[in-house]
């Protein structure tokens, strides 16, 4: 039977540190990435072009240093050297599935990663590379959140795929508040005025000034990623 359609040509899928974590407290499980791997192979195979945006919070976040009192820039550093450590264990569990990738970094580190140049990230994914970018825009005081909002734009992805551990976007916080509804859809700018945690506010207002649709998904439900690619409902979308 032929694949179905895939409702969109590029995407961004977003994935936080934790999705590498699997049952772990900290560091990586490398069974959780090349789990990943493979959903992300079974929707290259439907023809999609797959950028990635890897977060770091499984080893470390910005805040961790500033809560034992580091100036900012520096612990934001150490956070975005944590990205580039989850960048080269999902580039391995790519090749490992089958994938051709390239690790593109926002920080120069040559010996790992390439550096960001757009027209080559295009090119590398018209030629059925899976883009890994790692270590956010490379600047402190931003997230991996803004960051995908950023490269998804530069590289004319039409969605950003935002993995979870949650079904979608809920109206309070699902594993505290019983009554917490999710939605099927949300606003922006209802996001932004809710105080929703869906991505920080500079990434929302990101895809809002320029109307990239987010997908906010589950992660560890397999086949959602598939599914979202079908443009089939799964967790909540956030557009204008
Ligand atoms: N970070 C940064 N600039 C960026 C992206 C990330 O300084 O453009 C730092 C920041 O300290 C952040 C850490 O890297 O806490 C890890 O990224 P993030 O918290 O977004 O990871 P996730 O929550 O997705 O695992």
């Amino acid at each position: 039977m032929a694949n179905p359609a895939p409702a969109y040509k590029r995407i961004l899928l977003k994935l936080s540190g934790e999705s590498l974590l699997g049952k772990l407290s900290y560091g990586i499980d490398f069974e959780s990435a090349r789990s990943v791997a493979r959903e992300v192979k079974e929707v290259h195979g439907l023809g999609v072009q797959v950028a990635i945006m890897i977060g770091g919070g499984n080893i470390f976040r910005g805040k961790q240093g500033i809560d034992a009192g580091m100036d900012r820039a520096a612990a934001d550093q150490m956070g975005l050297l944590a990205t580039v450590i989850n960048g080269i264990a999902l580039q391995e569990a790519l090749e490992q599935e089958g994938l051709f990738s390239r690790h593109v970094s926002a920080v120069e580190i040559k010996a790992l990663a390439e550096p960001f140049i757009r027209r080559r990230v295009i090119r590398h994914l018209d030629k059925g590379r899976v883009v890994i970018f790692s270590a956010g825009i490379g600047s402190p005081y931003f997230t991996t959140d803004t960051a995908a909002a950023l490269r998804a734009l530069e590289i004319k992805a039409q969605v950003i795929l935002k993995a979870t551990k949650v079904d979608g976007v809920y109206s309070a916080d699902p594993m505290l508040d019983k009554k917490a509804r999710k939605y099927a859809e949300i606003s922006y700018l209802d996001v932004i005025k809710k105080g929703l945690k869906v991505m920080d506010s500079t990434a929302i207002s990101l895809c809002k000034d320029n109307s990239l649709p987010i997908v906010v998904f589950n992660l560890n439900k397999k086949g959602n990623i598939r599914k979202a690619v079908l443009g089939q409902q799964v967790g909540t979308w956030v557009r204008s």
